[in-house]
């Protein structure tokens, strides 16, 4: 099988790539997992160094690896930039921190002595999506491997250019041989993948589909897994909301990535004095969005990245639309565009039983809807089988501050401001959104042997 990159902005193939076999996945896998043996045991200064040559070839290359980002999935020339970025301040957080994080924690017992130490686990196996081709990669790729892990990536299929520039990277930085591979290989086989003896543990970013499978397989081979999946995320716009606030900030959340990213604004639920005003504000603002080449520094919207996707998205719409949403803006699609555009799309009275209520929609698709009262917010902001992350708008801090911490049900619950991830904060949801941390120390300690020793 061959897998192809495509370029959203005009439909050309740009890239050819033959998936490995399984003797060829066979043999890296070995490789990896030999190399597990003398990295778990280097010293965690010298695997520090490798990430910060990391750090450094990032920004160096930084307009290569944007171009690469761009050219497969079609973000945004800013938004790639941005992303690698993003990466190298991951890679300066954890060199600064992780000493910290892996440090031997004493514990007081009857023992003469008992702590806990932070081990490795061998060889982990990240299964990535293609909507931020570079930071999820290095999100997981580097507290794991400053850990003493070494790690397989399987990135999807449509952005082979990308998995390899990162193995390029990698081997750029002066990391020992094959303590990060990059392996071409569709989702198909995933599962034999994650059957091999020598992997690990597994973790996937990626659609709750995936995730269900991932788990299936990790479960019935006793492997650990992490699932960062999708998201429906509610945005709560109370009564003494700040409106411009609220209308720019969740104007960007939706729109970032082409609105592409699991924890993209995508229901925003408004009390009814403040609703009329809040909805007539965002589809203005959301029209002003200009669509195009995404190397034009001009345009905040690219095409989204496959057209399957796009296809999906149109038929979450029409399926809404059909059902009684209305649509206040966008919503064409011009097919003589080779690309695969979509624009800036509002839709209101989004009703229960609709996709636009309980699915993802991954792409720039509003749904705006009327709650009763304030308590009715926080009834349709939990109505929804995901839990990734969840935002509230108001004047009052402390009742923001309460149902951020109390009422949502999901993993990230800002007030104020549209959800975005930090290295410093973990990151991750609950119910269908998957389980397991990333960033910060949580996500530093996913993969580790969490090690009770103890001494009489
Ligand atoms: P996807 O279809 O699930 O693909 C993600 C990865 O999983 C790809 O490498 C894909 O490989 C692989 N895959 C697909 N089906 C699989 C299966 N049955 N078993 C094992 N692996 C499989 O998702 P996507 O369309 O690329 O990405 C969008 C989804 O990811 C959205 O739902 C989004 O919300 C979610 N996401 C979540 C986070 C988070 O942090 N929570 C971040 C970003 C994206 P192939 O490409 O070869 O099929």
């Amino acid at each position: 099988m061959v897998l192809k990159s495509i370029n959203p902005a005009n439909g050309e193939l740009i890239g050819e790539y033959t998936e490995f076999n399984a003797e060829q996945f066979g043999n890296i896998v070995d490789r990896v997992n030999r190399s597990f043996k003398t990295w778990s045991k280097t010293g965690l200064h010298r695997r520090i160094d490798h990430v910060k040559n990391l750090a450094d070839l990032l920004s160096v290359n930084k307009e290569k690896l944007a171009a690469i980002i761009t050219n497969e999935m079609g973000k945004n020339i800013a938004e790639a930039r941005a992303e690698i970025d993003k990466c190298a301040w991951l890679c300066h957080y954890y060199c600064e921190n992780i000493d910290d994080f892996l440090k031997v924690k004493p514990i007081q017992t009857d023992a003469s002595e008992s702590y806990i130490s932070f081990r490795p686990l061998g060889v982990i196996l990240a299964i990535m999506p293609w909507n931020f081709p570079f930071w999820q990669v290095f999100r997981c790729a580097i507290p794991t491997l400053l850990a003493g892990n070494t790690m397989l990536l399987k990135h999807a299929s449509n952005v082979s250019a990308c998995a390899l520039a990162i193995e390029e990277l990698f081997r750029e930085a002066d990391f020992p041989n094959d303590v990060f591979r990059t392996v071409l290989v569709s989702g198909q086989k995933v599962e034999k993948m994650i059957a091999h003896k020598s992997i690990a543990a597994v973790t996937l970013t990626g659609s709750d589909k995936a995730g269900r499978s991932v788990a299936q397989s990790a479960g019935s081979h006793l492997k650990k897994c992490v699932l960062e999946l999708g998201g429906s995320d509610p945005y709560i716009i109370l009564d003494d909301a700040d409106l411009d606030l609220a209308v720019q900030t969740c104007v960007k959340g939706r729109l970032l990535n082409a609105g592409q990213s699991c924890i993209g604004a995508k229901r925003f639920i408004a009390t009814p004095k403040i609703y009329d005003r809040f909805k007539a504000e965002f589809v203005r603002e959301m029209k002003k969005a200009s669509m195009g080449n995404p190397f034009d520094e001009n345009k905040q919207l690219g095409p989204l990245a496959r057209n399957d996707i796009r296809e999906d998205l149109i038929a979450q719409v029409n399926e809404s639309l059909n059902m009684g949403a209305q649509l206040l803006c966008g919503g064409l699609v011009n097919y003589d565009d080779k690309g695969f555009y979509y624009p800036a799309t509002v839709l209101s009275n989004v009703q229960p039983g609709m996709p636009a209520y309980h699915q993802e929609m991954f792409g720039p698709v509003a749904a705006l809807i009327k709650a009763k009262d304030e308590t009715d917010t926080i009834k349709i902001a939990n109505d929804t089988s995901f839990g990734l992350g969840a935002a509230v708008f108001t004047s009052d801090i402390e009742k923001g501050r309460y149902l951020a911490e109390f009422e949502l049900e999901a993993g990230c619950c800002f007030v104020n401001d549209f959800v975005k991830s930090d290295p410093r904060l973990p990151f991750g949801g609950i119910k269908e959104s998957g389980y397991g941390r990333e960033l910060s120390i949580y996500g530093a300690h996913e993969f580790m042997n969490i090690k009770t020793v103890y001494i009489k």
